[in-house]
């Protein structure tokens, strides 16, 4: 199976279909977040840096991350393919994977862009409540997903509450920031001829299946 970079717009869905995914192929959903905070549990002296930085709020410098992804990739769970999600972040970072990729012997594979037209995207972030007992999530925009009662959770009967940044100018700037990330990564990674896009605004079977047409190489 071929490696993936998952990229996609604030709740486009990614999440869902990593795990997905990862449930299917076990394979392993990468993401630089996760490999610091396993990290910070070591008590190495790397672990006792990505600490200390992460407790201070700080960034951890992107030459320690580089060395912890190649040590993550070279894990056997990684063999088989693996999720990438959260990292590259810019040009510097995507041709430092690509020197990573080849020091470890694994293949860049395919990046693979969710697709979700932003009025549905919209929808989806302004409509979003969860059940403040159960965690539950509702999404009053959308209609199979709709709580039965209003503001009331079908299961508990807890509370329906949205979240403070689930609002519309909290949502433009997250998607600014994604378009300004993405657009130069797009471009490095069109001109390899790796990209893929596949509509995240169908149900999650689907995109599930247009995302196995492209790793399995069925196309
Ligand atoms: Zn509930």
């Amino acid at each position: 199976m071929k490696n993936i970079i998952l990229i996609a717009p604030p709740a486009a869905g990614k999440g869902t279909l990593a795990t997905q995914l990862k449930e299917k192929y076990h394979i392993p959903h990468i993401s630089t977040g996760d490999i610091l905070r396993d990290v910070a549990g070591r008590d190495d002296e790397i672990g006792m840096y990505v600490q200390e930085t992460m407790s201070k709020g700080a960034l951890v410098k992107d030459e320690i991350i580089y060395q912890l992804l190649e040590e993550r990739i070279k894990e056997k769970d990684c063999q088989n393919g693996y999720i990438l999600d959260g990292f590259p972040r810019n040009l510097e970072q995507a041709k430092r994977y690509d020197e990573i990729l080849e020091a470890v012997g694994q293949s860049l594979g395919f990046v693979i862009i969710l697709d979700v037209d932003k009025e549905v995207l919209k929808k989806r972030v302004t409509g979003r409540r969860i059940c403040k007992d159960c965690g539950a999530i509702y999404n009053i925009n959308i209609e199979n997903n709709m709580p039965k009662k209003d503001s009331t959770c079908d299961v508990c009967s807890g509370a329906l509450y949205q979240r403070s940044d689930d609002n519309l100018e909290a949502f433009e700037h997250r998607y600014q920031a994604y378009l300004d990330m993405t657009e130069p990564l797009i471009d490095y990674y069109g001109e390899k001829g790796v990209v893929r896009h596949v509509d995240g605004g169908v149900s999650k079977e689907a995109t599930l299946k247009a995302v196995e047409e492209i790793i399995l190489e069925k196309k």
